[in-house]
């Protein structure tokens, strides 16, 4: 059902509510990695199989009989807990079989002291994380769409240009459901709209829900980077420059991806350079010392050799990262970087999940995971909804959602930023105290193998009610 709807109905009779072919149980407005594993997570639901669902999307549809011969240059880290869920809907079998790859080990580090912190499978049971291009990822929900079109219809190429709310309560001139008007001019009705339209939702301003955000003063340079020589390349990197941090995700024993945050005017000018020079800024930004400073080298040196005495298996050896010797066609771009969460995730008939409630700096790797989550949730609050036989688009229920949802979400995007603004200085106490900081986790065994995603190296995972194994 590609295209724009098939019916046509006039104002007035949607108006009186005679064209019942046009009211939905659920509208999923956007598309994207999150909509479309909504949109399945709901259709595979059995508490939801006599419910009508309608997912959105303006863009084409994704299909992928195999994967492209050059890597996208947008990827994600998937965690353990966001790869059971796409598991679970069956669309993790076509990640595997059309490209992803598994890391084992983890080393962040400072690049203004030689603290560093390592997480490899002798603390580890499972694989650490999985990178997989977006584009993979919503293939693969899209075969799992085309298995259930009885339960969910799917409109690509549809644009949403305005919503129009219903009130809270019954009045004789107020329309029961939420009207969803497409560019077409055709208009259609929900029980219950959930925004998956990124993080400029267009569902969220509509809807008048107050957002929390502000841009960063960096931006994501990403591309695809060729090794100097394969290698087992089954670690991500991750080093705290000055102006950003910069990351290398593996993609196949050769190629890895790389997401650079820094200053609008740096990122410019890696976008500007010869390829040459901008290999040469890449392996700089890995190796060299030149951001280090004696007093820091000093009290970091004491500090490990007293932790070395204290706990003699704490401490881990530093890794070298391959060297990149070039870079994918065309695969340089970049994204400005913010940071946005809506105050409430839902309204009367409305709610909000993925990067419409919630968008964060990428270097924690946890954007789409988030998303995954939400899914997970709501999922499980609608599907006990129907099975109480009860309205979709009540409150009532859509409120355990948002609470749940925030109380995951907000430590972890509070620690994100956090993280963000500690490491972007070079000013020596800060620099003393997350180098201290850093050596100490990384020689406190125990303290590693509970904590093994970015975030959660500084915040608890029971203070952030997040446990990477789960979404
Ligand atoms: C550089 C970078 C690196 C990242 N790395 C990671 C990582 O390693 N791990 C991780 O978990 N996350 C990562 N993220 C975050 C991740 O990419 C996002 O969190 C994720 O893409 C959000 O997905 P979404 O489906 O919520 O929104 P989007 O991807 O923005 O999708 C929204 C969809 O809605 C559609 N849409 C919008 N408006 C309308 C409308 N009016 N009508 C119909 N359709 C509409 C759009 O076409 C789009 O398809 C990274 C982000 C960046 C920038």
């Amino acid at each position: 059902t590609e295209g724009e709807l098939g019916f046509s109905s006039t104002e007035s009779e949607e108006e009186s509510g005679k064209a019942q072919n046009d009211v939905y149980d659920i509208i999923i407005s956007g598309g994207g990695m999150v909509g479309t594993a909504m949109a399945c997570s709901l259709g595979f639901d059995p508490n939801l199989q006599s419910k009508k669902i309608l997912l959105l999307e303006a863009g084409p549809k994704k299909e992928m009989d195999k994967a492209p011969e050059v890597y996208s240059t947008r990827v994600s880290s998937i965690s353990p807990g966001s790869a059971t869920l796409l598991s679970g809907l069956g669309a993790w079998d076509h990640i595997i079989n059309l490209r992803c790859k598994s890391y084992q080990k983890m080393q962040v580090w400072d690049a203004c002291s030689d603290a560093l912190i390592t997480f490899d499978k002798e603390n580890l049971q499972d694989e650490m994380a999985y990178v997989v291009e977006n584009d993979v990822i919503v293939a693969a929900l899209t075969k799992q769409l085309q298995t259930l079109s009885e339960q969910v219809e799917v409109h690509y190429r549809t644009r949403v240009v305005k919503y129009t709310w219903p009130r809270p309560y019954q009045v004789s001139d107020s329309i029961p459901w939420v009207k969803v008007t497409l560019a077409s001019g055709q208009t259609l009705h929900t029980k219950l709209l959930i925004g998956a339209d990124g993080p400029n939702s267009m569902v969220r301003k509509e809807a008048g829900i107050p957002t929390v955000k502000w841009n960063y003063d960096q931006s994501a340079v990403v591309a695809v980077l060729h090794l100097s020589e394969p290698t087992e390349n089954n670690v991500a990197w991750q080093r705290f420059l000055p102006k950003g941090p910069i990351a290398m995700l593996p993609l196949s024993d050769t190629e890895s991806s790389l997401v650079w945050s820094t200053s609008h005017q740096h990122a410019e000018e890696l976008l500007q350079m010869d390829e040459e020079s901008f290999v040469d800024a890449i392996n700089s930004a890995f190796w060299s010392n030149e951001n280090q400073s004696d007093l820091i080298e000093a009290a970091g040196s004491l500090f490990r050799t007293a932790l070395s005495v204290l706990m003699p298996n704490g401490t881990s050896t530093r890794q070298l990262p391959p060297s990149v010797a070039g870079i994918g066609p065309k695969s340089r771009v970049m994204f400005p970087l913010g940071m946005g969460h809506a105050s409430e995730y839902i309204r009367h008939r409305v709610a909000l999940i993925g990067d419409a409630a919630h968008r964060v700096h990428p270097l924690a790797g946890q954007g789409a995971n988030l998303g995954f989550g939400d899914v997970a949730c709501l999922t499980q609050v609608l599907s006990q909804a129907a099975f109480n036989g009860k309205d979709l688009g009540a409150m009532q229920h859509l409120l355990e959602y948002e609470t749940e949802r925030q109380r995951h979400n907000l430590p972890m995007m509070a620690a994100i930023d956090l993280m963000k603004r500690l490491y972007s200085t070079n000013a020596a106490p800060m620099v003393l105290l997350r180098t201290l900081g850093l050596q100490a986790t990384n020689a406190l065994p125990p303290l590693k193998v509970r904590h093994f995603c970015h975030v959660c190296i500084f915040i608890p995972c029971s203070f952030v009610n997040h446990m990477c194994s789960t979404a």
